[in-house]
């Protein structure tokens, strides 16, 4: 006899593509069991995207009854997504743990919706450079984590400077699990240093032999350092000369050369936090020569412009690198969403704590680094769907779907289906909030998006069944049910 499912988000809406919803009652353990339809007809989401539409259609339906014996969770006629999924977070844990640690960045991540995170290779110490390196931090990490997790391996110059055999690192990274391997053309970490042309082409060999993807910190080191000391000689140490010497040329020179490496290495090239029109033109050439190319952004390029560091409330909380660029370029990065030369957004998760590492007089000095794990999902509905850029089904793939394709998890991640992890994140279109860094939930309090409004709030997330995140409840969970996942 088929059990029953212990569980069920009752009367939500779930997309079902061409901007319609179907209202459901999804049942599910740590997988989804089943999606039972309310009602034949699908909505289209005109018919209820005004709070008093929408509350009109609620009244036409009386609550679903279910057997006793299910725990019900009431979905209140929001929308339903598969949980999102971040595949560039900076969690510093070990190593780094005064600025973010994966208890505090999942925490947050689940606060935004999100049910999975990939940690970047970078950011703790040691770093992912090898198996050894790989299988520590995995320990450490262990029942830490509120959401499932995976982590990028990382090839860095230190180990080229250093004879080791970084054939063999990258052979028995793949082996354990990683997502892939990060590398820099340009880089501030004394611990993990940028690849040279001819150590990044040996790279991109030695890595498209593990078919996982290249991912990629796309600027021009020669040509931003040539500009930065250009003006650090003048004394020029504002805002203006950093974002200059990193600008669309920087980036888009990079990933030129990247076309080459892809082309002599098979390698598939992943180009991380993509910023300017330049770079994204790259990328389309690419992908229009038959490469496999691909490129993700962050909600900052596509919400910022350079103008923003005039505003001393939120200048230096907007340093990251690259940095932000101008106008032209934000609206082609939503282009790029909206065309498919962009595969997904992430965040570039970056935390520190902003008293001591985002005060510096001098702009060079400041920390790079945002924090925007727990803001991305709304902010997307909100400046994506919200505001017709974005239909809701792409807002959803650009969030999930894509990521766990990339991520080789197309089986088990980013769709509701029956069969798939119950990673769900219940998305609230008809309330707003306004953001504001005390309410954050990773361990550097400050975002350059305070004060700015978002359409969307996340009322709850549940990952492979758990309720990890309630807006009303926030204590409803604890560290450790994220699990790691190993990616082939
Ligand atoms: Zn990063």
């Amino acid at each position: 006899m088929k059990t029953q499912p212990s569980q069920v988000m009752s009367q939500v809406l779930m997309s079902v593509g061409e901007n319609r919803v179907r209202l459901v009652d999804l049942y599910f353990d740590e997988k989804i069991a089943r999606i039972q339809p309310c009602i034949d007809q699908d909505i289209q989401w005109d018919d209820i995207s005004d709070p008093e539409k929408w509350e009109s259609f609620k009244e036409e339906f009386p609550a679903s009854v279910f057997p006793q014996q299910i725990q019900v969770h009431q979905g209140n006629f929001m929308l339903l997504i598969p949980g999102a999924i971040d595949t560039h977070v900076h969690f510093n844990t070990p190593g780094f743990e005064h600025r973010e640690t994966f208890e505090t960045g999942s925490y947050a991540a689940a606060c935004g919706g999100v049910t999975m995170v990939v940690d970047m290779p970078c950011t703790s110490l040691p770093p992912v450079n090898s198996a050894i390196n790989f299988e520590r931090k995995r320990k450490i990490v262990e029942r830490r984590s509120y959401v499932d997790y995976a982590f990028w391996g990382g090839v860095r110059g230190n180990d080229f400077a250093l004879h080791k055999n970084v054939n063999r690192f990258i052979a028995e990274l793949s082996r354990v699990g990683v997502a892939g391997f990060k590398v820099y053309t340009i880089s501030g970490m004394r611990s993990f240093h940028y690849l040279n042309q001819e150590c990044l082409l040996q790279t991109a060999c030695w890595v498209s032999r593990t078919a996982k993807p290249l991912a990629v910190h796309a600027e021009d080191r020669l040509y931003v350092r040539y500009k930065q000391h250009r003006y650090q000689t003048k004394w020029q140490n504002d805002w203006r000369a950093y974002c200059d010497s990193r600008d669309d040329i920087a980036e888009a020179r990079a990933v030129a050369r990247l076309i080459y490496i892809a082309q002599k290495s098979n390698a598939k090239v992943h180009i991380t936090h993509l910023s300017s029109a330049l770079g994204l033109e790259q990328v389309r050439r690419a992908r229009l020569e038959g490469l496999d190319f691909t490129c993700e952004t962050c909600p900052h390029y596509l919400y910022f412009t350079q103008q923003d560091f005039e505003n001393t409330e939120i200048s230096a909380f907007l340093k990251t690198a690259p940095p932000v660029k101008n106008d032209y370029d934000r609206e082609a990065l939503w282009d790029g969403l909206k065309d498919g030369s962009i595969s997904f957004v992430t965040t570039d998760h970056a935390g520190c704590d902003p008293v001591k590492e985002k005060s510096d007089w001098n702009f060079w000095g400041v920390y790079g680094g945002i924090p925007g794990v727990e803001h991305r999902v709304p902010f997307l509905f909100s400046e994506g769907f919200k505001k017709g850029r974005l239909t809701l089904e792409e807002t959803i793939q650009l969030l999930s779907t894509q990521a766990a394709n990339f991520l080789n998890l197309a089986h088990r991640k980013g769709r509701l289906k029956v069969g798939m992890d119950a990673d769900l994140a219940l998305v609230n279109l008809w309330d707003s909030q306004i953001i504001n860094a005390a309410d954050m939930h990773s361990k550097g309090k400050y975002t350059p998006f305070e004060n700015v409004e978002f359409d969307a709030i996340i009322e709850k997330t549940f990952v492979r069944g758990k309720n990890v995140f309630n807006r009303f409840e926030p204590e409803i969970a604890e560290p450790g049910h994220g699990e790691f996942l190993k990616i082939s």
